[in-house]
This record gives C-alpha cells, sequence and structure tokens, in this order.
C-alpha cells in the first residue's frame, strides 16, 4: 500500500516536471531569422548556427526543434509566457532580461560594430560622440544597438527598425548616417551590399546565451547540459566553423 502511494505520489510529481516544457516532444524555439549567421532563411528553411546548435541540443534531449520566426522585440514576451520554449537569436544576457527570463550558459561572444558608406566622415566611435556631432544611427529594435544608442546618444539620433537588412537599406539610401548591429550580421550585410565598411573601433563587447522562461528551471538544467556537451565534444565549433570562415 505504502509503495503504491509512492508510486502515485511520484507520478504525480513527473507530469508537471514533463508538461512543465517540451509539450508534445517539440522544443519550440523563437527567433528572429533576419541575422545571419546566426538565423537566416535559406529558400524557405531557417538555417545558422542558432538553428543547428538548437537542433543538436534538440536531439540530445530527445525532442523535436520546431523554429517560430517573429520579431526580435517579440521574443523575451514569447518566452516569459511560454509560448516558445526557447529564445534563441543570436541575443545578448542583460540585467534588463534577466528580470523577464533565465539565460543558459554563454554559447558566443557578440561585439556591436558600427557601419558605415565607404566615404563616410564617421571614422570611429569618437566622432559620434563629438561636440556638435548629429548623426543618426540605425538600430535594429530591441536589440541592445538599440538599447546603449538610446542610453548614449538619445531617442532623437536612434532610428528603429525591425530587422538589421532594413537598417541596412536605410543606410544605403542615406536615411542614417551609420548602423549600429552585431559583428557577425555586419559581415554578412556588407559583404551583400556595395560601398559599406565596418569601423575598427567597437562599440560593445556581449555574451550570446539561450533564453528560458523563468519558471522552466528544469530546462535551464538541461539546456545547460546539453549546450556544455555541444562545447565540449568540438560539435558547436564545428557548427560556428561552417558558417563563419576564419579569413
Ligand atoms: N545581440 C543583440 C541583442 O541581443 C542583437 C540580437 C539580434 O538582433 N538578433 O539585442
Amino acid at each position: 500500500m505504502k509503495k503504491m502511494l509512492a508510486i502515485a505520489l511520484a507520478l504525480c510529481l513527473m507530469i508537471p516536471a514533463l508538461t512543465a516544457f517540451a509539450a508534445d516532444g517539440k522544443l519550440v524555439m523563437g527567433t528572429n531569422a533576419a541575422f545571419p549567421p546566426y538565423e537566416y532563411y535559406d529558400g524557405d528553411k531557417i538555417v545558422g548556427i542558432d538553428a543547428e546548435a538548437a537542433a543538436a541540443i534538440a536531439e540530445k534531449l530527445g525532442l523535436e526543434l520546431e523554429i517560430v520566426d517573429m520579431d526580435f522585440s517579440a521574443i523575451i514576451n514569447a518566452v516569459a509566457s511560454g509560448k516558445v520554449d526557447i529564445g534563441m537569436a543570436g541575443m545578448t544576457v542583460t540585467d534588463e532580461r534577466l528580470q523577464s527570463v533565465n539565460f543558459s550558459d554563454s554559447y558566443a561572444t557578440g561585439v556591436q560594430v558600427i557601419i558605415v558608406k565607404e566615404d563616410s566622415p564617421i571614422a570611429s566611435l569618437d566622432d559620434l560622440y563629438a561636440e556638435g556631432a548629429s548623426y543618426k544611427i540605425g538600430v535594429q529594435e530591441a536589440t541592445t544597438g538599440d538599447i546603449y544608442c538610446t542610453d548614449d546618444f538619445g531617442e532623437d539620433a536612434v532610428l528603429k527598425y525591425k530587422t538589421g537588412p532594413d537598417a541596412v537599406l536605410a543606410l544605403l539610401s542615406g536615411k542614417v548616417d551609420c548602423v549600429i548591429i552585431d559583428n557577425e550580421p555586419a559581415k554578412a550585410f556588407v559583404a551583400d551590399n556595395e560601398g559599406l565598411k565596418i569601423l575598427e573601433t567597437a562599440y560593445a563587447v556581449e555574451e550570446y546565451a539561450i533564453a528560458i522562461a523563468l519558471d522552466n528551471v528544469d530546462l535551464l538544467e538541461k539546456i545547460n547540459d546539453a549546450l556544455n556537451e555541444l562545447m565540449e565534444d568540438g560539435t558547436l565549433d564545428a557548427i560556428v566553423a561552417k558558417y563563419i570562415s576564419a579569413k
């Protein structure tokens, strides 16, 4: 009798633990697939470092990965409200985001860099801060580039776009004087468009990690275990090498 009670109790305890994440054997990832080489469309498929790393994590957890594309600004809420299980989007760990979600261990470093036209008068970060300077800065809405620039240069100086490519288009058409965005997407955008360059001086250095709902501590642990295995056995390095050439 006691044994049966114990089993019944164990089952009751297990059920919420199993349904707390990854319903239907799926791991649902929220991302913004306009951020090469981390997440972008190849035809109608979302590929990239985050997409492949998430697939490898899902496989370790015995789950099937499903990727949901959304505005970057919607990801944290989607994670916090349980609409998606994880947010993986070259997402920087910040104190403000830590109020709403947990972050896994970091799996990459990001650097906020400045993209300008090749003939731009802006030669370094200092030029943006110069006395009397009134440059317009294009950013991707709700990213750290947006948050830091709005803090440093004020609302009026910062033009917010839904995606990095939209901000780059604004630079090409002269609506903004520079774009501040993460270094790897910046390299991809500069390679895809003539007449742009990245300045030597960086704006900020950050850590990328996977966002998970605050109450989903079980998933946080599982993701960290899987992620660390992938970092230790070289899988993550191989994925990165596939998307980022060493040159
Ligand atoms: N790393 C930046 C951030 O977390 C930008 C991420 C992105 O645009 N996908 O805000």
